[in-house]
């Protein structure tokens, strides 16, 4: 069971809303090297992929919800049991755990 709780504001008081990955580029480039790994994300870049408004859908990446004011990226065509979406910032970083997958073994 997953109860409420706050969303934590930026230093500035303002909901984030900005697009894009909320926590450090590198730990959540790390973060999708390992779901890569246990098969949560797909392991290539597909081609086919759906760009669009937020759907408050948590990103498959970040795990933050994709508002209204985001753009939300969708995988097409994903074997997996749910949709994988991202911000458009997670994709981006998903991308580049899918290029360097491999290299640095
Ligand atoms: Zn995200």
């Amino acid at each position: 069971m997953i109860g409420d709780h706050p969303v934590p504001a930026d230093a500035c008081g303002m909901p984030l809303m900005k697009t894009g990955p909320k926590s450090d580029p590198a730990a959540l480039l790390e973060r999708a090297r390992r779901a890569i790994a246990a098969h949560e994300l797909p392991p290539a870049v597909i081609s086919r992929v759906w760009g669009g408004r937020g759907s408050g859908h948590p990103c498959s990446l970040c795990g933050q919800p994709i508002g209204l004011n985001d753009v939300e990226i969708e995988l097409e065509g994903v074997d997996a049991a749910d949709s994988v979406r991202f911000h458009s910032g997670c994709h981006l970083l998903w991308s580049e755990a899918c290029a360097s997958k491999g290299e640095d073994h």
